[in-house]
């Protein structure tokens, strides 16, 4: 697995580096934003490490202008900024996940083998419910072919439900597989998110079945009531 890690601050890129190589990665840094994303761009990588302030060009606008070059590799973003804002706007811009500084060696570990464990482009069938599509390679919904505007995490919630259409889904199952990190995830967050989807997918259109069920004592289910 190759791993591209951009940040300005020499000990600590070196420091990742180090400790990444002898977890069998290979590494290549960047140590400004423009080089980093001439190379995000340019070679092939599983992943991006990412920190968000940068000379040249911020972490950010990186994310942003990959995913508008339709570049999905995972991003991991690096931030001395701990606040939700941040986060949010982290993830916002098409990163996938999100370390703090200073981190555990142990933990960006563990969040690595998390993205990296995540189904990527390899899976690019367009998936279909009833007149829902989702495209996993494009990170496009459409209902009745009209464009659905989702978050990263609404985005992979709804896929996981495509993915098992029909099917009832425990909210145990939807967070081992949404979420990879169960420390953020807050007893109410599957709910909230469901709630958002039914608000994205279902009551703007009216003269479609609704999609997204809630089964009672069990869980949630996309498809036939
Ligand atoms: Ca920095």
């Amino acid at each position: 697995m190759r791993i591209l890690v951009v940040e300005d601050e020499h000990r600590i890129a070196s420091s990742i580096k180090k400790g990444l190589e002898q977890e069998r990665y290979a590494i290549d840094v960047a140590y400004n934003g423009t080089d980093g994303f001439d190379l995000a761009s340019t070679e092939e990588y599983d992943l991006l490490i990412l920190d968000l302030m940068l000379p040249g060009m911020d972490g950010i606008t990186i994310c942003q202008e990959l995913r508008k070059k339709q570049i999905h590799t995972p991003i991991l973003i690096l931030t001395a900024k701990g606040q939700i804002q941040d986060r949010v706007e982290g993830l916002d811009s098409g990163a996938d996940d999100y370390l703090t500084k200073p981190f555990s060696f142990e933990e960006l570990l563990a969040r690595i083998r998390a993205l990296l464990r995540r189904p990527k482009n390899s899976i690019n069938t367009i998936l279909t419910v009833a007149d829902l599509k989702l495209d996993p390679k494009q990170y496009v919904v459409e209902r009745g072919n009209l464009p659905i505007k989702l978050s990263n995490k609404e985005f992979s919630l709804t896929e996981y439900l495509m993915r098992n259409a029909n099917k009832i889904l425990t909210k145990e199952q939807i967070i081992s597989h949404v979420w990879d990190y169960e420390a953020n995830v807050l007893p109410n967050t599957v709910e909230v998110n469901i709630r958002n989807l039914r608000r994205k997918i279902d009551h703007p259109f009216k003269e479609f079945k609704s999609l997204i069920h809630t089964v009672r004592g069990f869980g949630y289910k996309i498809g036939k009531k």
